[in-house]
């Protein structure tokens, strides 16, 4: 995208995201950061208290009180997975809230803000007809989430929670994209702006020997993930094809449907099978693979130091043993 439409593109985020605090269109929930390391990995840990009362879509607002992470799902949330949302639910997404609205970004996507968001200037790219969150990415859902990484001034990493266990609330297909960097203090010492996985994936492309777009093992984690590296020429229909390969990579071995997360930047994209939501009281999403994980209280806290931000995410993923030895790379 020419650097003139990024960065109208990016005042537009930020003029609309001012209007919606303004207006209480939509809420910032303060946070206090940290940083936890764990296998070699720079974590940063949000907590933010206030977010006990965010709604949860799929198993929330229309059907009663969100279940406490890690407790067992009611019949009625059973019946929910298997046949869709609930009598009552309403789509977030269709209609969206006018005050959230940024921008079409094509004739399939459009871009809101998060309504609930820990970081400023979190979007939401979004299918403007209903698409299913089951689905896998596309070619268009990619391009219009390219767009808004390139528009970001130091770079974002969109994420794409896709499944009953990879932590997604609304059933309608959304990719959500945050600014880099995670932490201001982070990025400093750092001095780039880059999710706190990116160097151990270099690592990892760099053992497997893999030219971009070459999907590899990201073996150094300890649980399944893959990745291919990408550059600036990386188109949408490439980055479609690399998402099926690390999608077939990821369902090896595993039965269907099998729950994932995505992260993309303009560097990479990883994708990772999920075993369960929630690592005892802390649910996880792709964030958390990217190397940020949200947490609502100083208990949550107490609990991800004490386990290890790493072992939490191991606790979620699927062991490297599940993959099937023909499917190895
Ligand atoms: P997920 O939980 O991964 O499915 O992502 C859904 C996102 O939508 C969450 O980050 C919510 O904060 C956000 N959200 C929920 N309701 C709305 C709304 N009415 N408008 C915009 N964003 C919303």
């Amino acid at each position: 995208m020419p650097a003139q439409e990024c960065s109208a593109l990016w005042s537009k985020v930020l003029q609309v995201y001012d209007a919606a605090q303004a207006s209480g269109a939509a809420t910032k929930t303060d946070t206090q950061v940290t940083t936890c390391s764990d296998a070699g990995v720079t974590f940063v840990l949000r907590i933010a208290a206030a977010l006990k009362a965010k709604p949860k879509g799929l198993s929330g607002s229309a059907a009663g009180p969100a279940a406490a992470p890690g407790s067992q799902p009611s019949s009625q949330q059973q019946q929910q997975q298997q046949q869709g949302p609930p009598p009552g639910f309403r789509n977030p997404f269709l209609p969206y809230e006018e005050a959230l609205w940024v921008q079409h970004l094509s004739p399939s996507h459009t871009l809101l803000l998060n309504k609930f968001n820990v970081v400023p200037h979190h979007v939401l790219v979004v299918t403007r007809q209903f698409e299913s969150q089951q689905d896998p990415l596309n070619a268009h859902d990619l391009a219009a989430a390219q767009q808004v990484l390139a528009a970001m001034p130091r770079g974002g990493v969109a994420f794409y929670n896709c499944g009953e266990h990879s932590g997604r609330s609304q059933p309608h297909k959304h990719l959500q994209i945050v600014p880099l960097p995670f932490d201001e203090e982070e990025q400093q010492q750092l001095g780039v702006a880059q999710p706190p996985v990116q160097q151990l994936i270099n690592a990892a492309q760099a053992a497997a020997g893999a030219q971009p777009l070459q999907p590899f093992p990201v073996r150094q984690l300890p649980f399944r993930a893959y990745a291919v590296a990408l550059d600036n020429s990386t188109t949408a229909e490439q980055l479609e094809a690399a998402a099926s390969q690390l999608l077939s990579h990821c369902q090896a071995g595993l039965p269907a449907p099998v729950s994932y997360n995505v992260i993309l930047t303009q560097e990479l994209m990883l994708m990772l099978p999920r075993k369960q939501e929630s690592c005892g009281r802390i649910a996880i999403n792709s964030l958390g693979f990217a190397g940020t994980i949200l947490l609502r209280s100083q208990e949550d806290l107490q609990f991800a130091q004490q386990q290890g931000p790493m072992s939490m995410l191991a606790e979620v993923g699927h062991p490297w043993s599940s993959e099937p030895a023909e499917a190895k790379m």
